[in-house]
């Protein structure tokens, strides 16, 4: 997937649709354990779900909406 760049802060984020919805979404490019998203590679390219109990292992990502350390800013 194409990494990119977050306009505000610089952070290393890329793109990509919601399972659900489809709704464009920015992941921060690092997996951290807790994140609430998990990327569903049955979709290609690869798509992000909310990441559930019972799901398998696997990195985790936060959506760079809610990391952003300058949000709102512009
Ligand atoms: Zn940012």
């Amino acid at each position: 997937m194409k990494e990119e760049r977050c306009t505000s802060c610089n952070a290393r984020i890329f793109w990509t649709e919601t399972v659900l919805d489809r709704v464009r979404i920015p992941l921060d490019a690092t997996p951290v354990p807790d994140g609430r998203f998990r990327l569903d590679e049955t979709y290609n390219p690869p798509r992000a779900d909310y990441a559930k109990a019972g799901d398998p292992p696997g990195d985790r990502f936060n959506s760079h909406f809610v990391t952003c350390k300058k949000k709102g800013e512009k």
